[in-house]
């Protein structure tokens, strides 16, 4: 066994101290004892665990439709209706709601997030998730679909969601209504993947873009990169960039993408994306498992970056 199947072996075990995420029944019946890592380089892939599976992509979607909105608008634009200011409440928190000129603090938590939704571009629901899988399936290489039975779920026990778009809305932070916003939102809450796609968009994340068909602006790639690093792991991004060092964003499937711009993982070499896959979740809402990986990961292969 190398040194990076042993440090699979020893963050699985750590499945058992998490919890599978409870608030629709969709993710409450997942597995979690599952755990699947994905890394990729320009010549190789390295596969480890239960990576056939599939799940919906949760809150690692904001940092695509992040790009897709501010490519579009520009970021000047953008920046009108959402920051780029970390904060330390959890992602669908509405305390802040009213400081801040009542402008939500970033994209990655669910305020910011919401209003991107309402500003991609498109004339119709249908039209704005399509800009966002477009994107996605110009990364990943492949068509994507949406869960819908998870979206149905998302939709019908959507009441903070909808709280909080209610309050951006009276706050003239929604550039479409409501419910639209909240379709948009939850359907690219819902769109499934497997731990390799993860691999390939954190791939473009490594090389900046170069080589893929999804083209976006470097500053906008920039700037997501920065998100991730500021605010992509929920309220434990603080601990995860001083201990692990990487840009990622998490979502609570158990989904983990993880960007190394230039690293050395047994025959990996040079810019690798890392995707995983481990739906035991701890209280903030990120992989027991997947941190405990990254953490020994970064550690043993000297990957901290920042
Ligand atoms: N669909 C979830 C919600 O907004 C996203 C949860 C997450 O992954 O952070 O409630």
């Amino acid at each position: 066994m190398n040194k990076l199947q042993m440090i699979y072996e020893q963050a699985k075990q750590r499945t058992a101290n998490g919890q599978v995420a409870s608030y629709i029944p969709a993710l409450a019946a997942a597995n979690g004892d599952l755990f699947a890592v994905s890394l990729l380089s320009a010549e190789h892939e390295i596969e480890l665990g239960d990576c056939t599976e599939t799940f919906t992509l949760q809150s690692v979607v904001k940092v695509i439709s992040f790009m897709v909105a501010a490519n579009y608008h520009g970021i000047k634009e953008i920046m009108h209706y959402v920051d780029v200011e970390p904060t330390g409440d959890s992602f669908n928190s509405i305390v802040r709601l009213e400081s801040h000129n009542n402008k939500p603090f970033n994209p990655m938590i669910n305020a910011g997030a919401i209003t991107i939704a309402s500003l991609l571009p498109g004339e119709t629901m249908f039209e704005k998730v399509k800009s966002v899988t477009t994107f996605l399936e110009q990364i990943i290489g492949k068509k994507v679909h949406i869960n819908n039975e998870v979206y149905f779920s998302e939709y019908q026990s959507a009441d903070y969601n909808r709280a909080i778009a209610y309050i951006l809305q009276a706050n003239g932070f929604l550039k479409s209504d409501v419910e639209e916003a909240l379709q948009v939102y939850l359907q690219l809450c819902s769109i499934s993947v497997d731990v390799s796609d993860l691999a390939k968009l954190a791939f473009y994340f490594a090389t900046n873009g170069k080589e893929s068909e999804a083209i976006c602006n470097k500053g906008v790639i920039n700037i997501a990169k920065a998100l991730m690093i500021t605010c992509g792991m929920y309220n434990a991004s603080g601990k995860f960039a001083a201990f692990i060092g990487l840009p990622a964003k998490s979502g609570v499937s158990g989904a983990i993408i993880a960007v190394v711009r230039n690293g050395e993982i047994e025959q990996l070499q040079g810019p690798i994306g890392i995707g995983i896959y481990g739906p035991a979740i701890d209280q903030v809402g990120n992989s027991v498992a997947g941190i405990e990986f990254l953490m020994h990961l970064s550690k043993e292969y000297d990957l901290f970056c920042l």
